[in-house]
């Protein structure tokens, strides 16, 4: 991911970094090529604008100007603005009890590995996860989450076969929890290829029912803006409180992971970064910056 957008930068700040002086027409060029990279990486038109405006709005400033390395000092706003822009401080999740997590979207996101990767995380923190299969349409989504669960040893709540009410199953869930002595309940919902009246609809119902502490969209990396107006759509629905983004080991151009904390105003709280269970952690801004800059 965003290596597309780190080469483009490569040069621009190589650029200015060979500059002795620097003068306002040089920081506007350069700010204007990075604007360039941005849109090109697929970032929301009005993100990149703002975000633009920010770095001009520190950069044109006369510590810079003057500064001995004035082209490092831009870089390094570079570098904390898109670190602002990801969220700032890592954001971790609220696990008071009842602890329990709805993961939601698209078909294809992520949402069935995510529930499976979270839950080994958590049980790797001591804590004792319990996983609930919620997707009734997939036919698959029912078995594949309990394949996982068998991996990484996490009892899971299997619906009856031919279930279609997902609040009576959340209910049985929550009477089978009562047996198993977990400490946080992970449920993993259906999707759709895309978002629909009837899949928002269970899932404010379901939502409705589980008061979840938090409720986690998984968004594929991949898909640029589509992405971010999914999320919005999520949110307006059953308000989302954290976004997981996976696939960010693919090579997508990774304007959706750039835009999604602005546009959302939700906290990237996880990214997944391949099929494996263990490719996965918490968000951290500062690191993804870096890594923009190479
Ligand atoms: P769901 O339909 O939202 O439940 O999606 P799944 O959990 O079934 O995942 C769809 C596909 O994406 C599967 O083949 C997963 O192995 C794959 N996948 C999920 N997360 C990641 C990730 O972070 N990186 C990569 N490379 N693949 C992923």
């Amino acid at each position: 991911m965003f290596s597309l957008l780190a080469d483009k930068l490569d040069n621009t700040f190589r650029r200015l970094r060979g500059l002795g002086k620097i003068s306002e027409k040089n920081i506007a060029d350069a700010l204007r090529d990075i604007r360039l990279a941005l849109l090109e990486a697929d970032v929301e038109f009005g993100v990149a604008r703002e975000f633009i405006g920010r770095v001009k709005e520190r950069a044109m400033g006369q510590e810079v100007l003057k500064s001995i390395k004035p082209g490092e000092q831009i870089v390094k706003i570079f570098r904390d603005e898109i670190a602002a822009l990801l969220g700032g401080d890592a954001v971790g999740l609220d696990l008071t009890d009842p602890a329990r997590i709805m993961v939601v979207g698209l078909n294809g996101a992520g949402k069935t590995t995510t529930s499976a990767k979270l839950a080994l995380r958590l049980k790797n923190e001591g804590r004792r996860p319990l996983l609930v299969a919620c997707d009734l349409v997939r036919p698959a989504a029912v078995d594949q989450l309990a394949t996982l669960a068998e991996q990484i040893g996490v009892p899971v709540y299997k619906p009856a076969p031919g279930s279609r009410d997902v609040v009576a199953v959340a209910r049985e869930a929550l009477e089978w929890a009562r047996t198993q002595n977990g400490t946080v309940m992970i449920f993993d919902t259906a999707g759709r290829q895309e978002v629909d009246e009837a899949l928002i609809d269970e899932l404010r119902q379901l939502h409705a029912f589980l008061s979840p502490r938090e409720t986690l969209l998984v968004a594929d990396a991949a898909t640029g803006q589509q992405a971010v107006n999914v999320a919005q759509t999520f949110d307006r629905a059953v308000n989302v409180t954290g976004i997981v983004l996976t696939k960010l080991d693919g090579d997508a151009r990774g304007g959706a992971a750039l835009s999604m904390r602005s546009v959302t105003g939700k906290p990237i709280k996880f990214s997944g970064e391949g099929e494996k269970l263990d490719q996965f952690g918490p968000f951290v801004p500062g690191r993804m910056a870096d890594r923009i800059l190479g």
